[in-house]
């Protein structure tokens, strides 16, 4: 196989150049780091369940209308992705409350939000992507008002249709972090839905027990986060070819 080459790799990811041009591989890794890389592990298989979970969600969200960066799933671990100029403002988008708004505000997990409340981060791991506002964005000129327009209102379209998606399934989606980026084709430039959607950066909690889904399980050490992950994959009715046995995949990035 052809030595490809890396042109991002991130804590949970690594991006390789594309077949094609404006295209790019995205490689899950197995890696998880939490509170800005200071834990660090690996999870055996999360890295083919994220990839399967994404290509699932965003594939769902590309059939509501909303554009995004997924073309095709390669394998196990890697999928085929648009190049997108990555917006560097983490949305967040907040249903009920859990994590730092609740140390923030003094808020109680699991308190539900009065209504959907959307934040913006600076995508700064040096900073620790810290909370701005829409002025911040437009001062500083990361995205204008226009196009924080457009991600705002993609936001809360994507958050309405995965809250019915998970309810269905049992699960309550407590809030999740999306990024956009510009694709562009010729001259035209579009905002899409870029990164991945997943239980790494969803908050999931079974509507009947409230237990945990998701990465909380890393970051509060609470065990069971491969199975976790497991049972989202299996309630979307996922799970990868080969059953749980078969959730190593190719590790190699060759
Ligand atoms: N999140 C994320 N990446 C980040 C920060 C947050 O994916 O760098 C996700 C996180 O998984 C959660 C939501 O965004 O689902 C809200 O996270 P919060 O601001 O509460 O931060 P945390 O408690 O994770 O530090």
């Amino acid at each position: 196989m052809t030595r490809r080459r890396r042109v991002y790799e991130g804590k949970a990811k690594v991006l390789f150049e594309g077949p094609e041009p404006g295209t790019l591989v995205q490689y899950f890794k197995d890696d998880a780091t939490a509170f800005n890389g200071v834990k660090k592990s690996t999870v055996t298989g999360k890295g083919v369940l994220n990839n399967r979970i994404s290509e699932h969600l965003m594939s769902r969200i590309g059939e509501m209308g909303i554009p995004n960066h997924f073309i095709r799933r390669l394998n196990m671990r890697e999928q085929l992705i648009k190049e997108v100029e990555i917006i560097p403002v983490e949305v967040i988008v907040r249903n009920v409350a859990a994590g730092s708004i609740c140390t923030r505000l003094g808020l109680t997990e699991g308190q539900p939000m009065p209504r959907t409340l959307v934040e913006y981060c600076f995508k700064s791991d040096d900073l620790n992507d810290p909370l701005v506002s829409e002025e911040h964005i437009t001062a500083f000129g990361w995205a204008s008002s226009q196009e924080l327009d457009e991600i705002m209102s993609m936001t809360l379209r994507i958050n309405d249709f995965l809250c019915g998606l998970f309810t269905a399934i049992g699960i309550r989606l407590i809030d999740f972090k999306l990024e956009f980026g510009r694709y562009f084709d010729g001259d035209e430039m579009q905002i899409i839905l870029a990164d991945e959607i997943s239980p790494d950066n969803c908050r999931l909690w079974d509507i009947a027990t409230n237990e945990k889904l998701d990465k909380d399980r890393f970051r509060r050490d609470l065990g069971g986060v491969e199975d976790a992950y497991q049972e989202v994959a299996k309630r979307l009715g996922i799970m990868p070819e080969g059953g749980p046995n078969d959730l190593k995949g190719s590790n190699s990035m060759q």
